[in-house]
């Protein structure tokens, strides 16, 4: 059987490693720029005495990046042909997603602020098939890649994240000097990007009670907007922030800054989750392999008592389970393609490549793990382990604990542990948003994902 993937897709990661090669790499090696990297990441990343924000010239680096990426074809692949794009399918950017993620940071992705050379553009999609005018689909699609648009995705509130359906931001209609609008009152919270956001989509109840999934509009209100404060950024633990909490007190906006129908707003919000969860699992899926792979490589190479740290059983045993988790996410990968899946792509032939990309990972499970962890008795692998209940952060945290005391150097996985620890928490919370609906209409999806558990 042929577990590798399609010969069209590995052309295509072919072309990007070597691009990766020839003008990102050297561009991240110029001039100290692999101080955004190494050791020294967080403070150079971090304007400390400026709320925490990224610094000026960390930000500057990436847009150096995505310009040439966008020069070569590639920071658009997932957007529309008419906009630039490659009609790239999200069964790809999944398996593009991974195979950044597995190589570890750079300035090719980044996982901290999901900077790619590989774009993730949730918006245009979103305003693509919720657009209220050709007009503005225009302004924020064509604006967006030009930078001249930057929308921010306002939903969670400080009491409301994973239950998203009960925010208490109200939205009124009001006209004013005869223009006919909306009175917002309310706070987000985690509204990622507002300090160089041009605009927040502000997820608003405007009829119904809370957790309904009617009632619920989303509205574009310009950055900076009187009544509008961005009231404090929140400190991570994977610095610099972007993320900050944000208050409308009695912001108005007329009804040409609605996005997609009044009322009619949570399918707006799960597109944006559909898109964003299946390229972070597979950018957490890929910062694990990274992790894990690293991890063998060290017990290979560390030889306390002057045998490699992979002779012991203590030390083989969690990795090669460890290994076999990232089929987990695949199959939901596998599972999720079926209702992201773009227009007119061939399902068919998705649901193929998907399937190799799945089939690839047990294969590689099967006859790869042992003989990296240079073992000759391995458990039996299978359900037992891949049906486990633990997610990408737990085998970050497990990869690392290899380490010893080399994790507290500038250790490799913990940089990809901490964005994978980052994501897999919110991609759990996504999903149970995403899932509001979707537990009737995908029953082994939502078992997957833990659901049917509930
Ligand atoms: C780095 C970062 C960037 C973000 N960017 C944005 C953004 O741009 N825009 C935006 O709107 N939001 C953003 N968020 C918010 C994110 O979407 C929320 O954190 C997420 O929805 C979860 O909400 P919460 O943190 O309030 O967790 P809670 O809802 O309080 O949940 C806490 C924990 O309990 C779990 N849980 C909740 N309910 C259940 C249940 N019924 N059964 C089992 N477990 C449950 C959750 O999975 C989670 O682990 C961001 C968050 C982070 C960390």
């Amino acid at each position: 059987m042929d577990f590798a993937v399609p010969a069209d897709l590995q052309a295509y990661l072919d072309e990007l490693d070597a691009f990766i090669a020839a003008e990102i790499k050297p561009l991240e090696d110029a001039d100290d720029n692999i101080r955004f990297f190494d050791h020294r990441r967080e403070h150079a990343r971090t304007d400390w005495d400026n709320q925490g924000l990224p610094r000026h010239e960390w930000e500057q680096l990436l847009k150096q990046a995505t310009r040439k990426a966008d020069a070569a074809g590639h920071w658009r692949f997932s957007a529309p042909k008419k906009y630039g794009g490659k009609d790239g399918s999200n069964l790809w950017m999944a398996v593009i997603r991974e195979h950044f993620a597995a190589k570890g940071l750079g300035l090719h992705n980044d996982l901290q602020n999901e900077h790619s050379i590989v774009g993730n553009f949730p918006f245009v999609e979103m305003f693509e098939q919720f657009g209220t005018s050709e007009e503005q689909k225009q302004e924020f699609i064509l604006g967006g890649f030009e930078g001249k648009r930057r929308t921010a995705f306002g939903l969670t509130e400080p009491d409301h994240g994973s239950d998203a359906t009960h925010m208490e931001t109200r939205a009124v209609r009001e006209t004013r000097d005869g223009v006919e609008g909306w009175l917002i009152n309310g706070e987000k919270m985690w509204t990622t990007g507002m300090h160089v956001a041009t605009h927040c989509a502000t997820f608003c109840r405007t009829s119904g009670d809370d957790g309904d999934a009617k009632g619920i509009t989303c509205l574009l209100v310009p950055n900076p907007s009187p009544g509008l404060v961005i009231e404090e950024y929140l400190w991570t633990f994977n610095m610099p922030t972007d993320h900050p909490r944000v208050s409308f007190t009695d912001v108005w906006v007329p009804d040409s800054a609605r996005l997609g129908p009044v009322d009619g707003g949570l399918s707006i919000a799960q597109s944006f989750v559909h898109q964003n969860r299946i390229r972070q699992a597979a950018s957490s899926l890929g910062a694990a392999v990274y992790c894990i792979e690293e991890s063998v490589r060290y017990a290979r190479e560390r030889k306390p008592f002057g045998e490699a740290l992979a002779k012991n059983q203590a030390i083989q045993f969690p990795l090669v389970e460890l290994a076999t988790l990232p089929l987990r996410p695949r199959q939901i990968a596998h599972e999720e393609h079926d209702s992201a899946g773009r227009d007119g792509i061939d399902e068919a032939r998705e649901r193929d490549v998907l399937t190799a990309w799945l089939q690839r990972a047990h294969h590689q499970h099967q006859d790869g793990q042992q003989q990296r962890a240079e073992q000759a008795v391995v458990p039996p692998q299978g359900p037992r382990q891949a049906g486990r209940e633990r997610d990408q952060g737990g085998q970050a945290d497990q990869t690392v604990a290899v380490h010893g005391h080399d994790r507290r150097r500038n250790g490799h996985p913990d940089d990809a542990a901490h964005a994978a620890l980052q994501r897999a928490g919110k991609y759990g919370a996504e999903v149970r948003l995403e899932n509001h609906h979707d537990d009737q209409r995908h029953p082994v999806r939502a078992r997957q994902l833990g659901h049917g558990d509930e």
